[in-house]
């Protein structure tokens, strides 16, 4: 049996205290908030769309960079798997339109419950309000972690499940980046995804609010098109968003980093000029 210690309890870390635990590991969880899965309790607009439940060629179409890195993951543990994991854990789940999967009562906090629960059955220790402040290395190899108290904890093996850079008020502030770099691994160039755009014209602005649907939307970097799509854009107080801004961000991390881009919405894509002059 080895002392495996996580850091982060978000949705990674408490997966990965599911699994370690499972293999019969002791396993320390050191979570900076008072609760695990701060984010996943904001996901899927409050109700946390779990997973899809299309098959691993879906999945794996809909990955933006890089879709075979995740292809052994998949093979591991797969959508299937997830669903089976939470029908195990008693969280009943439902699929809708598109395959998404969601908790039946529609409550992201019932898919957190439900891991706390069975890591707390699995005596997995969880630490709140504990934050990490340093990872120790020795002979090239993890000996400790500090956390913000002065304390070290030692154990075999370090996980590091921080999250990302994004919504930090949920905890995840970037901290693993440090980790990893302190571990010897390389940290690629961050940049953002899955984000709103900002607008440089303040009209736009003054548009805040304002729900469009079924509408064209072409993006341009210096003239030349680098995305098109068609669905809802929302206007708000910076820019614009919804599903159509938030994919093309998905897609454009590069584009948007070196210039800035132009967007072109086509209130009335089914139309072609002349029928929307005769209508007038
Ligand atoms: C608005 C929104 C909606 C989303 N909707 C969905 C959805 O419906 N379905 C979906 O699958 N994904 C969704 N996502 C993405 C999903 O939330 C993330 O992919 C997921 O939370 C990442 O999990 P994680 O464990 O890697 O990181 P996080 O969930 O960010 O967890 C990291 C944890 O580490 C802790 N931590 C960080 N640094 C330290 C430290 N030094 N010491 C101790 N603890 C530390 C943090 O407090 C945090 O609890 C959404 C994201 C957002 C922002």
């Amino acid at each position: 049996m080895s002392r495996v210690l996580i850091v982060g309890g978000g949705a990674a870390g408490m997966m990965a205290g599911l699994i370690a635990a499972g293999c019969g590991h002791e396993v320390e969880i050191f979570e900076k908030n008072e609760k695990c899965g701060k984010k996943v309790y904001i996901t899927g607009k409050g109700r946390c769309n779990l997973t899809n439940a299309g098959d691993m060629e879906d999945l794996l179409n809909s990955v933006v960079t890089n879709k075979k890195f995740l292809y052994s993951a998949f093979n591991q543990f797969s959508n299937y798997d997830v669903m089976g994991l939470f029908d195990e854990l008693g969280l009943a789940i439902k699929v809708e339109r598109g395959n998404r999967v969601f908790p039946e009562s529609d409550k992201s906090s019932d898919v957190i419950n439900s891991l706390v629960r069975e890591l707390n059955r699995r005596n997995v220790t969880i630490h709140y309000h504990t934050a990490v402040k340093e990872v120790a290395v020795k002979e090239k190899a993890f000996s400790h972690i500090v956390t913000e108290d002065g304390k070290k904890h030692y154990g075999n093996a370090l996980i590091v499940a921080t999250g990302g850079k994004s919504y930090p008020s949920t905890g995840s502030t970037g901290d693993g980046y440090e980790f990893a770099k302190k571990m010897g691994h390389t940290i690629t160039k961050l940049t953002p995804a899955l984000v709103p755009f900002n607008a440089r014209e303040e009209y736009v602005k003054r548009l805040q609010g304002l729900s469009l649907r079924n509408v064209g939307v072409v993006i341009r970097e210096n003239g030349k098109e680098v995305y098109s799509d068609f669905g809802e854009l929302l206007f708000t107080h910076f820019g614009v968003s919804g599903p159509t801004v938030i994919s093309a961000s998905s897609l454009l991390t590069e584009n948007i980093t070196r210039n800035p881009l132009q967007m072109e919405i086509d209130l009335k894509p089914a139309l072609s000029e002349e029928q929307l002059i005769k209508g007038f």
